[in-house]
């Protein structure tokens, strides 16, 4: 494979209205020019999007047709995985064992999972009353627009699309400005795979450019979004002028819960996965460390000699495990809740600095703050690095209330040996995914989304299809 930077609309490569760069993230490089996609271009995509799927190749498809599709493209990602999580890493920044052992196999798994679905979409037969028979057909949604985030840039958005065209919608992708490489990798395999061109048509280009006449167009039924919680506002907004469907996937400041009885060593290790690993841009990040206090002070002491020893650099290397925040200005964002950090108060216990390889990289050390408030910004504003803050609790009503107690609801974890004590804060924690004695768990089969200010609308698993269907009741007179 070699690198796209042109636009995939109906099947062709196309050029866009400008051209951005995007840069590898540890070197500072520009790895290529992209084109971006602008009004006239988001205009002929949702076009061509529409014809793909009024024209009975696609709308008509057989379902077990589809689904070899989706098989056929997910056993292309594969035969290219490392290209491909080569690719991610150099637009990322993540370390090269996230996208190639991580990222890349579960867009693989995705696309196989929801391939499963194709020929699974089955409707009810509804006892009505009087002499009719009743029964729903599951619709595709129509055209759907996908706008991605830049954490984990195919894996989500194969999170949209795999559904989505299990269901026989067609797709217009729209990536991260920062993170476009992989998206028109995946496009060009999807036309190898054999998808009828417009489809799937991907469309890099910033956010307010082409992500807003997305959301404008009249033509696209569905917006399905992943990113920050004030980007959902204005998308929500946007398409209720149609109105269209939205599901939103948004921010965190997820609690991560140690509890004195449970395994405390592992519980170190899930504390530090659960923020450092994804160099903490992970939207279920546990970027919220609560400890009871009678083991509160040890606890803290572990994780933070762990923190301190972490390598921080080269994402290419197989012993870093903090890579490259993914543009400057993350970094300075993050450095700038560092700062927060300390003028509220907190105590810093590890990192705190940039670095760098080189001279050159957007680089954050793993940093840990203790004598954390929950009222303080580090406590209440998700950061999206690797930025951990710690708290103290006193016993399970105080864990629930201070895990509670943020706008988000996107995720929790709960560390203890107490089976009711851990079944008790999975019913009470307000987080659309709960993780006991282990922490950023995925499977294509189990729901993801958020509670609260993190969304609606449920990625992976069945209920995802819902997503991407609609229902229609059909009416038939039995009585002449
Ligand atoms: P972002 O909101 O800045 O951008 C997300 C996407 O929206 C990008 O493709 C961007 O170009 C686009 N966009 C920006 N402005 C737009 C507009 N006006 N109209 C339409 N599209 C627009 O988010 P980000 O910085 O790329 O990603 C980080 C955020 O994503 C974090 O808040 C994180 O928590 C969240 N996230 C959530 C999940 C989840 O599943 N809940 C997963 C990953 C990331």
């Amino acid at each position: 494979m070699e690198l796209r930077t042109k636009l995939l609309i109906g099947g062709e490569w196309v050029a866009g209205s400008s051209r951005f760069p995007t840069l590898n993230p540890a070197t500072e490089e520009t790895i290529a020019e992209v084109e971006e996609a602008g009004a006239d271009e988001v205009d002929a995509a949702v076009r061509s999007a529409r014809e793909a799927f009024a024209d009975p190749k696609w709308r008509h498809m057989d379902p077990h047709c589809r689904a070899a599709l989706l098989w056929r493209l997910a056993d292309l990602v594969e035969q290219n995985a490392e290209f491909i999580a080569a690719t991610e890493t150099r637009d990322n920044g993540k370390p090269l064992f996230e996208s190639g052992k991580v990222d890349i196999p579960f867009v693989v798994a995705n696309l196989r999972y929801f391939a499963g679905w194709a020929d699974k979409l089955t409707g009810d037969v509804i006892p009505v009353s009087g002499g009719f028979l009743n029964y729903t057909l599951r619709d595709p949604v129509g055209v759907v627009g996908a706008i991605v985030p830049w954490n984990f840039p195919l894996n989500i958005a194969s999170w949209k699309l795999a559904p989505a065209l299990a269901c026989g919608n067609a797709v217009i992708l729209k990536p991260a400005e920062q993170t476009p490489l992989t998206a028109l990798l995946l496009g060009e395999l999807a036309l190898e795979a054999g998808f009828p061109p417009g489809v799937l048509n991907v469309i890099p280009g910033r956010g307010p450019v082409t992500g807003q006449a997305l959301v404008e167009h009249p033509g696209v039924d569905k917006i399905c979004f992943t990113g920050s919680t004030a980007t959902g506002r204005r998308v929500m907004a946007t398409a209720a002028a149609g109105p269209k469907k939205v599901s939103l996937e948004l921010g965190g400041k997820s609690p991560n819960i140690v509890f004195a009885d449970a395994d405390l060593d592992a519980a170190v290790r899930g504390a530090l996965t659960g923020i450092f690993y994804g160099k903490g841009e992970v939207c279920a990040a546990g970027s919220r460390l609560l400890v009871e206090r009678s083991v509160h002070d040890e606890f803290v002491e572990k994780v933070a000699a762990k923190a301190t020893s972490m390598t921080v650099g080269d994402p290419t290397d197989s012993k870093t495990r903090i890579g490259a925040l993914v543009s400057a200005e993350q970094r300075d964002r993050v450095l700038g809740y560092i700062d927060a950090g300390r003028e509220d108060g907190a105590k810093l216990v590890a990192g705190g600095n940039r670095a760098e390889v080189d001279g050159k990289g957007y680089f954050v050390e793993a940093t840990v703050f203790d004598e954390v408030d929950p009222g303080m910004r580090i406590a209440q504003e998700e950061i999206f690095g690797p930025v951990l803050a710690t708290l103290a609790f006193d016993d399970v009503d105080d864990a629930i209330a201070v895990a509670n107690h943020t706008i988000y609801g996107l995720a929790a974890g709960v560390w203890t040996r107490d089976i009711g004590k851990a079944h008790r804060v999975a019913r009470d924690v307000q987080a659309g995914t709960v993780w006991v004695n282990t922490y950023n768990r995925y499977d294509p089969a189990s729901p993801f989304g958020g509670f609260k200010q993190s969304g609606f609308g449920r990625d992976l698993g069945e209920i995802a299809l819902q997503e991407y269907t609609q229902t229609k009741s059909v009416w038939v007179a039995l009585d002449g």
